[in-house]
């Protein structure tokens, strides 16, 4: 892999469009370049409607490839089950990755609405699902962005960045993060 790196985001499904220029802004930071691509509609065939979620693998699959960038980021407002898991956050295989917004607003745990809190959740989702495509495993560093969050508890304690260790191994695999 060649840096700068070239991320495609897709928005899936109706997401707020502020969001996606939000991710886009902060992940061309972070990586080098990113490419919003036009929406697309999610497949009817994705949802479960008697748990009200998508099927988090079958989402990743429906995900059109990175094709010209090194990964693809697919962005989608409704909830997310994995075979094992109740509810995922995100979901990545290859060059590609998902993270779902549905559990990221403070309304989804009965609160206030908290705007940067968010995008801030949105933007710790997208770079830990973005760690896995480029490589990473799970980071024991519970403030390190690569820590696996089982509830938002998790995703706000941890921070928005590669901690030194995981910073150093994407290196090692030429993916350079400012
Ligand atoms: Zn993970
Ligand atoms: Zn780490």
């Amino acid at each position: 892999m060649k840096a700068p790196i070239t991320i495609a985001l897709q928005p899936m499904g109706v997401v707020e469009d502020s969001l996606i220029s939000f991710l886009q802004y902060e992940l061309a930071f972070l990586f080098g370049a990113v490419e919003v691509r036009p929406r697309v509609l999610i497949p009817e065939t994705v949802r479960v409607p008697e748990r009200g979620q998508l099927v988090g693998g079958l989402v990743l699959s429906a995900l059109a490839g990175p094709e010209g960038a090194d990964a693809v980021l697919g962005v989608v407002d409704e909830d997310l089950f994995a075979a094992n898991l109740n509810f995922v956050f995100g979901l990545a295989h290859g060059q590609k990755a998902i993270i779902s917004l549905a559990r990221l607003r403070q309304e989804f745990y009965g609160l206030p609405p908290d705007h940067d809190l968010f995008r801030d959740r949105a933007k710790k989702e997208a770079v830990h699902e973005l760690g896995h495509v480029f490589g990473l495993p799970h980071c024991d560093d519970g403030e390190c962005v690569m820590h696996f969050s089982n509830s938002i508890v998790d995703t706000d304690f941890k921070g928005s960045r590669y901690c030194r260790r995981c910073q150093k191994m994407l290196e090692g695999f030429g993916v350079e993060v400012s």
